[in-house]
C-alpha cells in the first residue's frame, strides 16, 4: 500500500463512518446482512444512494435501519461548498469538501448532446508536470471510489436544483481530467468505474467516460485488460523525449516510445482509439516543426491530437500561444493526415482549468 493509499484508508475511517458510495450491491448485502436485512435491501439502498437520497428520505427501507445508516454510516461523503457559474456559456464550477475536510474540485460542462463532469480522482497530484497548478502542493491522498462518484451524486442535484427540465438533466459523460493522476490511483479508479456502470446505479457506459493519463505505462498495460472500454486520452504535449521531459518529469521513467506502445496495445485490445493531449506552450512545443515531428510520431495509429491551448500558471513562468500560432500548429498536423481538433475553452471566466479555483480558495482560508 502507498502512503497516499494508507492516508486515504485513515482518512474513509475518521469520524467513524462508513462510506456506502464505495460499495458494490454485493458488498452493500454483506454489510446489511451483518445488521440482520435480508438481500433485497441491498438494491434498493444502492438506488437511494445514486440517486442522491439522504437516509430519511429512503422510504422503503424500515426506519429503525434508517436511523442506524444515519448514525453509522455516510450517504454521500462529498458535499458541495462552492458553486460558480460561468456567464458565457454555463459550465458550473464545483468546489467540494471531504469527510476528513480535504476540498477538491470539478467542472460541469453544459453542452447541447448532454452533461459533461470533469472529476477529481486524487487531492492534489504526485506527477509534477510543471504546466499543472494541481501539482503545486504535491498530493495530499488519493480518493476513494464513493468520493469519485460522489462528485457525480452532487453534481446531479446540482443540475436537479438548477434546472426545469428534470429527467433530461443528469450527468451524462465523464471524464477523469480533474486533479490527480487516475492511473496513480488504479484500484480505486477501477472500482469506480466497475460501480458506475453497474445496473440500478448511475447506469453511466464506458463509452461516455474518458480517462486522461500523464503516462504511467505500466498502468496503462494493466488498464488495457480490465474489460473497461473507456476512451484513453493521453497526455503527451511533446514531439520529442527531450521536450516532453522538460515539462513532464514522468517522461524520464518511461520514454515516448515505450508510452506510445502502450496506447498501441489499447487500441489493439479495446478496439478504442487514442486521443493525444497537447497543450501548447510558447516557446517550447508550439512551433511548425514540432508538429511535424508530432506527425510522424504517431502517423498510422488510431487516433485524434486534441490541441489545448495552455492556461498560464504563472507560478511556473509558462505562458499559452497566440490564435495564429495554434492554427498554425492544428494546420501542420492536418496537412500530414492527422485528425486534429482545439480544444473548445469552457468557463474562461471562472478559473475553469485544473485546479484553480481550489487554489484560490485555499489561498483565501490561509
Ligand atoms: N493526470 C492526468 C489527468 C489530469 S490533467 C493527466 O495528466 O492526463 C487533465 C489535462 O489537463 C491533462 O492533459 C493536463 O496535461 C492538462 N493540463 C493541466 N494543466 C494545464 C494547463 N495549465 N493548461 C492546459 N492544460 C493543462
Amino acid at each position: 500500500m502507498s502512503r497516499e493509499d494508507m492516508r486515504g484508508a485513515e482518512a474513509q475511517k475518521e469520524g467513524g463512518k462508513a462510506q456506502l458510495l464505495s460499495m458494490t450491491p454485493q458488498e452493500l448485502g454483506v454489510f446489511l446482512k451483518e445488521l440482520g436485512q435480508p438481500a433485497f435491501r441491498a438494491k434498493q439502498l444502492f438506488a437511494w444512494l445514486h440517486q442522491g437520497a439522504a437516509f430519511d428520505e429512503m422510504t422503503n427501507l424500515p426506519k429503525a435501519l434508517r436511523e442506524r445508516l444515519e448514525a453509522e454510516c455516510l450517504a454521500n461523503p462529498v458535499s458541495v461548498l462552492e458553486t460558480v457559474r460561468s456567464k458565457i456559456d454555463g459550465t458550473i464550477k464545483l468546489l467540494y469538501r471531504l469527510p476528513d475536510g480535504h476540498v477538491i474540485e470539478g467542472v460541469l460542462m453544459r453542452y447541447k448532446y448532454g452533461n459533461t463532469l470533469c472529476l477529481s480522482t486524487q487531492v492534489g497530484c504526485r506527477m509534477g508536470c510543471a504546466f499543472c497548478a494541481s501539482t503545486l502542493d504535491g498530493c495530499a491522498r488519493s480518493l476513494t471510489p464513493g468520493e469519485m462518484l460522489g462528485q457525480i451524486v452532487c453534481a446531479n442535484g446540482v443540475l436537479r436544483r438548477g434546472d426545469q427540465e428534470g429527467e433530461a438533466s443528469k450527468v451524462g459523460n465523464i471524464v477523469l481530467m480533474g486533479s490527480g493522476e487516475p492511473l496513480d490511483n488504479y484500484d480505486n479508479v477501477v472500482k469506480f468505474l466497475r460501480i458506475l456502470h453497474t445496473e440500478g446505479g448511475l447506469c453511466i457506459g464506458m463509452r461516455s467516460v474518458s480517462l486522461s493519463t500523464c503516462g504511467l505505462v505500466p498502468q496503462m498495460r494493466r488498464f488495457a485488460g480490465e474489460g473497461l472500454p473507456v476512451t484513453l486520452s493521453l497526455s503527451l504535449h511533446a514531439p520529442s523525449d527531450e521536450i516532453r521531459r522538460r515539462l513532464m518529469p514522468v517522461a524520464k521513467a518511461y520514454a515516448m516510445d515505450e508510452v506510445l506502445d502502450a496506447c498501441r496495445y489499447y487500441i489493439e485490445k479495446t478496439g478504442r482509439h487514442v486521443i493525444f493531449e497537447y497543450a501548447l506552450v510558447h516557446g517550447v512545443n508550439a512551433a511548425p516543426e514540432h508538429a511535424a515531428q508530432l506527425a510522424c510520431r504517431i502517423r498510422g495509429m488510431q487516433c485524434h491530437v486534441n490541441l489545448i491551448p495552455l492556461n498560464s500558471v504563472p507560478e511556473r513562468g509558462l505562458t499559452g500561444v497566440t490564435e495564429r500560432e495554434v492554427e498554425a500548429f492544428k494546420k501542420a498536423l492536418e496537412q500530414r493526415g492527422i485528425s486534429v481538433t482545439r480544444r473548445r475553452e469552457m468557463g474562461d471566466d471562472i478559473e475553469g482549468a485544473c485546479g484553480q479555483l481550489r487554489r484560490r480558495y485555499l489561498q483565501e482560508d490561509a
